[in-house]
């Protein structure tokens, strides 16, 4: 188990390697969560719940990309967005994101949004809401309230349909599966 987590990260970082330094400034929203949805789908190949996170730093590069890693890593913590947090951290040797944006294919959580406030990204674009535990429009305010020392421009719905189709394709087929 342990072997094969380790397997899927290095494969993982090597597809990494390829694609952010290519892809410069001058990419819209829609291009950038296209990489997030790739995540997305690379999460729901390895059994995952298909979400995924791309952080561009402030001149428009691809700084980390992340997927969703809870079954694989066995943690609870392993969303798309903290593993991708935690690699733009290591890194640009910062904990502080400044100018960063994240695209999130699903409305981050309690715990990844706070994540983003303490990583000081300015701006988080996700694809559709979570009804069940989204803390940035649906169920809290986590990066627009104005209690919070840090706030972020927030932009959803970008590929909205195609992000919750994703998870809807990935839980129609764990139903099917299951019998
Ligand atoms: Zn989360």
């Amino acid at each position: 188990m342990e072997e094969k987590a380790g397997g899927c990260q290095a494969q993982s970082h090597e597809k990494r390697r390829k694609t952010p330094h290519k892809r410069m400034t001058g990419m819209t929203d829609q291009e950038w969560m296209r990489l997030a949805l790739e995540e997305a789908e690379a999460a729901a190949a390895k059994g995952e719940v298909p979400v995924g996170c791309v952080i561009v730093d402030a001149s428009g590069r691809a700084i980390a990309r992340g997927h969703n890693a809870r079954e694989t890593l066995a943690d609870p913590t392993a969303h798309a967005e903290m593993i991708a947090v935690k690699e733009a951290a290591a890194r640009t040797l910062s904990w502080r994101l400044d100018g960063a944006t994240a695209y999130v294919t699903l409305e981050p959580c309690a715990m990844c949004a706070g994540a983003l406030v303490h990583a000081r990204v300015a701006r988080v674009v996700y694809g559709c809401a979570d009804p069940k535990g989204g803390a940035i429009d649906t169920m809290f305010g986590i990066g627009r309230d104005p209690r919070l020392n840090h706030r972020f421009e927030v932009v959803s719905g970008v590929l909205g349909d195609e992000c919750s189709s994703a998870l809807r394709r990935f839980f129609a087929e764990l139903r099917t599966r299951g019998g």
